[in-house]
This record gives C-alpha cells, structure tokens and sequence, in this order.
C-alpha cells in the first residue's frame, strides 16, 4: 500500500488499483508479476459481482463480535470431534493404509457401499458400482457442469436457488434461465413452457428442504418435472444437501427414489449431516456416468480424502451415524422454534415467514417495500448479519427477501441477533 499499488474496499476486500497495471521497466521494482495484477478484473468477468460474498461473510464471522445468521453450517458444538476422536484413537493404527494411503477414485468402497444401502433405505434403488465419492458436492457441480456445458449452454435453475451453483455454472460460462417457484417447488408448468422452445443442458434442483426457501417439492411436481424431463431428455441433477436434516417423523424420500429411467444426477454430502471439513460428499447416477465422472475426476484430484472417507465408513460402521442425525434434528429444529419466537416478539408486523419442516435456513419476506440490502447495512451497524433474497435469485428479484440461517449460532445469538435485525428494522421503518 505504501506504493499505492492496493487499495481497500469496504465490503470488497484489498484489491489492485487498476490506474498501476503498467509494468515498471526494472523488474526488481516491480512488486507483484504482471499476470497477478490482472487476476482481478479477470475474475469479476468469470464470477459476477457476488463471487467474494460468500468467502468476506465467513471472514466476519471470524471476528467475534458479529452475530452471523449467514453461516449455512452445522454449528461448532454439533461437529462430532468427540467421535472422530475416539474412532482415531481406536483404529486408525490398524487401518492406515485405507485412511492414510491413495484410495480409488471411485472413493474407499466400504464408505461407497454404505451409502448405497442408506440411500435404498431412503427408497432410491442403487448399488455400489452407482456411488461415485467426491470432494464435496461443490466438486460434483463442477464436474458435472464442465463434463455436460459448453460455454453459452444453457442450464435451468430454481428462482430462487442456491447460491454457490449459480456461481458454478456462471463460472463455466452457462446461460442461467431461472424458474419461478412456489409453495410446492419449482414451477413446473412454467417450465414446460421454456422447454418447449429451448434446449438447456440440465435442470438444477433443490426438492427437499431447498435453499434458501426450505420448500419441499410436492409429490405430484415431482412426477410432471420427471416426466417432463424425460420427454426432452434432459438430466436433471438433484441436489439433496439437506435431505437427511428433517423435523418430521417421516424422512423425506429424494427425488431420485422416482427415477426408474436414470434420467437423475443425485448429489448429497456429509458437510451438513456431520462436518464441511471432512469434505466428502457422494453422486448416485446410472454406471456410465459414474465411470466417465470418475476418470474426470481423477484427472482433478486422483481421489476424495481418504481419512474423510474412512472415518464415516467407520461412524456408519459402528451405528453412530443416526444416533448423531438424530441429535442435529432435535437441535435445528429447536432452534428454529427459537428464531420463530423471537421474530414474533422482536420484528414489526408485515412481513412473511416461511416456516421449514428441515434444513437449515429460514425463508423470511420484509414488510412492504423494505429492502434486504438496506436492512444488512442497518443490521451491520447492530453487529448482526444474514444473506440478501438478491444473491439467490438470477433473475434480479428477490429484493425484499432474506435467509437467516438457524443452525449455526448458538442459541442465544439467535434471540439477540433476531432482536438486533428487529431494531434495524425499525430505524429503517422510521425514515
Ligand atoms: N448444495 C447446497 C444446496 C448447499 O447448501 C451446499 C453448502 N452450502 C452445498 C451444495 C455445498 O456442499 P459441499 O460442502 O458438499 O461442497
């Protein structure tokens, strides 16, 4: 900075100043290698305006004195480093080759067979040789996405959907058509009417517990969204991070457990359901596939993290698996209820929410014409923050909207956060 070089952002971070991509004639004076300078007018091409959202929220988050209601985490008392720990401590002398060697692309095959069998328990009918193991879903994306896209291809997202897959095919140079969705899921006769005069690559959902809206898919738009895929055959990539996270008795079957034809790409993950750290997640899809993705994916990273692999091969193993599933539902959802309250006792009437059966996020529509963005600056100023309906949404709506996450704050972050937003609200009502 002392050569004027950087300069800071609020909200944006340290970036190069554009005026000083000149290159000096003495390479020793030069501080950073020309193609760096570049780097960032090269990335607001590729990624849009919203691709350091996501990585500046969780760097606040860092600093303690923020409430985050952004963080779709599992929070730090549910991370199950008390079982990790005694499963290390019990076995891992035995099975260093399987947790500490290269294992095969396809993923460790104890860890692929027992992912089979939850998911047939889940009424979806696969066999191990249907399990290919990834580096987290967002690795399935990108394969997926550079396997079946081309620049320009077209893909068919939720309105709204999750943000980092909007970021992923953008990346990939997609064309993005969004639809509308509703209390039962994606609009699937507004689809109908797009597929009738277009083409897209896939289509890309969330049917159980969507993020950011919490919405379960309705039985029938499930069979009309299959059928209608079929007869344009068209993949359909599911993605069903929060499956598992119900608050029902009964879990939720995917959408996959219909798809006698193979016409669905299923991604699910651990990132939710015990640890982001341990950077595993699963794609369930017709043989084929799997093979090609497999050989892709090997050329990426030769393999998914063995140790990760191995340690939820071994809580499955041991049953532990469940018991811990069992306990993250009955901690969301408590929270959630606490969130409820508190938006009832501390927030302005006016406004909408969108209770979810699961998950992690709750939806929520501002009164009248308040908008998200204004309301964060506000809430910034209270020290709380959340993630604005926009960055959801590829149409450019979702204005009024917002997602407050409920699982990751501690309990009485959730009350003082929802209180601390009610404020802003309040201030901003007033002008
Ligand atoms: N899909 C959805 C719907 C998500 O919410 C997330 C995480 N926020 C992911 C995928 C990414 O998960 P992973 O950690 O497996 O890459």
């Amino acid at each position: 900075s002392s050569e004027g070089l950087i300069e800071g952002h609020v909200g944006r971070g340290t970036l190069v100043k554009r005026s000083n991509l000149q290159l000096e004639d003495d390479y020793f004076e030069q501080s950073l290698p020309s193609w760096l300078l570049g780097l960032s007018a090269n990335e607001d091409a590729l990624l849009g305006p919203d691709a350091r959202v996501l990585s500046e929220l969780s760097s606040m988050e860092e600093r303690q004195e923020i409430i985050s209601l952004a963080q779709g985490t599992p929070p730090p008392d549910m991370l199950p480093a008390e079982l990790i720990q005694s499963i290390l401590a019990d076995n891992l002398t035995t099975a260093r080759q399987s947790a500490l060697g290269y294992c095969p692309v396809d993923g460790l095959l104890s860890l692929r067979r027992s992912i089979a069998a939850r998911m047939r328990q889940r009424g979806v009918q696969v066999d191990v040789q249907n399990i290919l193991v990834l580096s987290g879903s967002t690795q399935g994306l990108g394969l997926i996405g550079r396997f079946l896209l081309s620049p320009g291809d077209e893909v068919v997202v939720e309105v709204p959907t999750y943000l980092g897959a909007i970021q992923m095919f953008r990346a990939l140079g997609a064309r993005i058509i969004g639809i509308p969705t509703d209390n039962e899921g994606m609009r699937v006769d507004l689809l109908e009417t797009v597929l009738a005069r277009r083409q897209p690559r896939f289509i890309y959902t969330l049917p159980t517990f969507q993020n950011p809206t919490g919405v379960v898919m309705s039985l029938e738009r499930r069979r009309r969204l299959l059928q209608l895929a079929k007869r344009h055959q068209i993949p359909i990539i599911e993605d069903d991070a929060y499956g598992e996270i119900y608050f029902n008795d009964k879990a939720p079957q995917p959408l996959k457990a219909l798809d006698t034809y193979g016409n669905v790409l299923y991604l699910s993950t651990y990132s939710k359901m015990l640890a982001p750290g341990l950077r595993v997640a699963w794609l369930a899809a017709p043989v084929p596939m799997i093979e090609r993705l497999g050989l892709y994916k090997q050329t990426f990273d030769l393999n998914t993290n063995a140790i990760g692999q191995w340690i939820i091969s071994e809580l499955i193993r041991r049953e532990l698996l469940d018991a811990h599933l069992q306990l993250a539902r009955q901690c969301y959802q408590r929270k959630l209820t606490l969130m409820l309250e508190a938006i009832e006792t501390y927030w302005p009437t006016g406004g909408r929410v969108y209770p979810p059966t699961g998950g992690i996020h709750l939806w929520y529509r501002l009164p009248g014409d308040m908008r998200a963005r204004n309301l964060l600056r506000e809430a910034a100023h209270e020290r709380v923050v959340f993630v604005i309906g926009e960055l959801f949404h590829v149409d450019g709506g979702g204005h009024h909207y917002l997602r407050l996450s409920f699982a990751s704050p501690e309990e009485k972050h959730i009350t003082e956060g929802i209180r601390r937003i009610g404020i802003a609200m309040r201030r901003l009502m007033a002008r």
